[in-house]
């Protein structure tokens, strides 16, 4: 086995010999502590069948724990510059592929039959955290192949991905992740496990993709749109923020009626509402 790169000396000697200027605009911040490493590998329960997407790579710290628990690791990162520096801390490891992408622009897909002949992988990340949501979202949303998605974001939106409701994070992140998922915070991470340190508190969370849609709905595409609308006013009651919200064609009595139909007080606010809940309200609203 060779040195580990995530340790602050290690990562500092790589940064000054390629004289790497971290990139904010990038949301690079290092992985330099090997304990949160070996959490996130056991996390995404990681074997050694398993084909690994990794998003953003860095200078390699994740991707080189990851290379020695997996069958094979494909790491997809944007910055150019880290390119020849992953070549040279990765040097060694045969089953790593290192591919210079946005990540957002990847046909993953195609990634997935020509490496795991379409069969589900791992997706594991320490992520940028400047687009979270929309990599978790477009892999959901996609349908890409994904077993479990294992990923570093900031602790504020792992509290939302699993809130449930009555809770201050409840929102519709909370219903998007659970309707496709099932939410674990693995751990939480402090600032100084990151060179540089990040101005926010982090946690790894793991989300276990269901095998079959979970929910029978009849319109997913109007259920995400009566959510995002009935948390676009949290403070207002259901039927306020709902009616003739613009994107959504529902009466007021038509909400009225669904409510009524569902037992419950035509004054409810949408964050009382359970996932179960909205799923029902889409399907008495469309029938
Ligand atoms: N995995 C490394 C670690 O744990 O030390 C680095 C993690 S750092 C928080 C995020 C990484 O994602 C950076 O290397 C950054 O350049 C890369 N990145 C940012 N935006 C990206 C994108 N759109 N597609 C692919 N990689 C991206």
């Amino acid at each position: 086995m060779q040195e580990k790169i995530a340790s602050p000396k290690r990562t500092m000697e790589i940064i000054n010999k390629y004289n790497f200027v971290i990139q904010k605009r990038f949301g690079q911040n290092f992985l330099i502590d090997l304990n949160i490493l070996e959490k996130i590998v056991q996390g995404a329960e990681l074997t050694e069948d398993d084909v690994v997407i990794e998003i953003g790579p860095g200078i390699g710290s994740l991707t080189q724990v990851l290379a020695e628990n997996a069958k094979k690791v494909i790491a997809i990162e944007i910055d150019k510059k880290l390119i020849p520096i992953l070549e040279e801390t990765l040097i060694g490891y045969d089953n790593i592929t290192i591919i210079n992408e946005d990540i957002l622009k990847v046909d993953l897909h195609k990634l997935i039959a020509q490496h795991n002949e379409g069969n589900k992988v791992k997706v594991i990340a320490n992520l940028p955290y400047y687009i979270t949501t929309p990599i978790i979202m477009g892999l959901f949303e996609n349908n890409i192949p994904v077993d479990i998605i294992t990923v570093m974001v900031q602790k504020e939106v792992a509290d939302r991905m699993q809130a449930k409701p009555g809770k201050k994070d409840y929102g519709a992140l909370s219903l998007a992740v659970q309707y496709y998922s099932k939410p674990k915070i693995v751990t939480q991470v402090g600032p100084n496990c990151f060179i540089p340190a990040p101005k926010v508190g982090s946690s790894v969370i793991s989300l276990k993709r269901f095998d079959e849609q979970a929910f029978d709905v009849t319109d997913p595409k109007f259920l995400f749109r009566l959510i995002k609308a009935a948390f676009s006013q949290r403070r207002k009651t259901l039927v306020n923020s709902v009616s003739n919200h613009e994107n959504l064609e529902v009466s007021k009595e038509q909400l009225l009626q669904a409510l009524h139909e569902m037992g419950l007080d035509p004054r409810v606010r949408g964050e009382a509402l359970t996932l179960e809940q909205f799923i029902e309200l889409t399907n008495c609203i469309i029938n």
